[in-house]
């Protein structure tokens, strides 16, 4: 049995608060005590106290406990009055405690499933106001991405937009072309093989790589931790015995700490040992770039370079060629374009062409005096 603590009680006929669990009749008004929820002064009631928080609780003395039976008080079925549960009779009107249908906590019971059906059964206000908010945010949503569309829009045709520099004069065309020469040869290469086709010069063992092997174990002392219950700690609840007192039950709950230990562990220790192996010089034929045949012109005469084959001597790849004209203009000077053979066959010294470039970074154009576009250039 825990140590026994004050409840209290409010008076429902006239509204009086704080009467102790003892008095029977409201001090204010002097009707019985009637139906009623006992509680604490503290509020300890409905939680937990810690160990040496309990300074204000109001225990009862041994004087006053003897006012209260380990039993819950009864209702009088006849005038509602609650009555000690040693009491015969009803203080009140002196109806048997037989006739009584109920005590505290079947009222109490009572009561709480009342309260409990009643909230339910309201129309929760807090929901409709969330829908509301929901549907203003939803509209705000809608401009956002209005706003973020028109933007996107906005960039793209800025992008988009084109800048064209008309009337260049054509000062210079070019042409460049380069072909590849393959000779076939005898080279002296080395490895840790002889490829196919080739013929062992000479061979030396050298160090080829290093393998970890298994020497021996060690022991190592390794730091661990574990979680062990170091105490119990008191704590306490109060439940109401509906007589107009409580009791004290007392709780114990285990209290951890981290403790720290070594432990030997062993360990596997590696030693390098070097592995060698055969290096090879060898001799091998193969076909490697020897030279580039150039030609190059300043007019539309493109040909490809005479390539003055050897003996074991053959084509090379890939071939390469450029084709570019150069411009003048009078604010950014000269500037030279690159393009394709067909494009520039089209082009002429003495020509005046409009270069129209866009935001975005991409290959300008050759445009018409209608803006088509006439070829696709690239700066050099
Ligand atoms: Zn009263
Ligand atoms: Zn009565």
């Amino acid at each position: 049995m825990g140590k026994l603590v004050m409840g209290y009680w409010d008076c429902p006929y006239c509204g009086n608060q704080g009467v102790a669990g003892n008095v029977m009749n409201c001090p204010a008004c002097g009707r019985a005590r009637g139906d009623v929820r006992f509680y604490m002064k503290d509020g300890a009631e409905s939680s937990v106290r810690e160990d040496g928080e309990t300074g204000d609780i109001e225990y009862l003395s041994e004087e006053q406990a003897k006012d209260f039976d380990a039993e819950a008080d009864w209702y009088c079925s006849f005038c509602n009055s609650l009555n000690r549960n040693r009491a015969a009779f009803c203080s009140n009107c002196g109806a048997t405690r037989e006739s009584s249908e109920s005590n505290y906590f079947d009222q109490l019971k009572k009561r709480q499933e009342q309260e409990a059906a009643e909230a339910a059964a309201q129309p929760a206000p807090a929901a409709q106001q969330t829908g509301n908010t929901r549907a203003k945010s939803g509209r705000k949503s809608i401009w956002l991405w209005l706003v973020l569309i028109a933007l996107v829009v906005g960039v793209f045709t800025w992008m988009n937009g084109n800048k064209t520099r008309g009337g260049l004069l054509v000062t210079d065309i070019a042409w460049n072309r380069a072909v590849p020469v393959e000779a076939y040869k005898e080279y002296q290469e080395e490895g840790w093989s002889i490829p196919q086709g080739g013929t062992e010069i000479s061979s030396s063992t050298k160090l080829h790589h290093y393998d970890q092997v298994l020497d021996h174990y060690e022991d190592v002392e390794v730091q661990r931790s574990r979680r062990v219950l170091d105490h119990y700690e008191t704590y306490y609840t109060y439940s109401d015995r509906g007589n107009g007192s409580f009791e004290q039950i007392e709780h114990q709950r285990p209290v951890y700490e981290t403790e720290y230990y070594t432990e030997t562990e062993s360990r596997p220790v590696y030693r390098s040992v070097p592995r060698y192996a055969t290096w090879y010089v060898y001799s091998i034929w193969r076909w490697k770039e020897e030279r580039i045949e150039r030609s190059a012109g300043t007019d539309h005469e493109a040909y490809w370079p005479d390539l003055n084959l050897g003996e074991n001597e053959r084509e090379g790849s890939p071939r390469a060629e450029e084709y570019t004209f150069t411009v003048e203009e009078e604010k950014e000077g000269r500037s030279t374009w690159a393009l394709s053979e067909a494009d520039w066959r089209n082009i002429q010294v003495g020509d005046r062409i409009n270069i129209t470039t866009k935001r975005t970074g991409a290959d300008p154009w050759i445009t018409d005096g209608q803006g088509n576009q006439v070829a696709q250039i690239r700066r050099k």
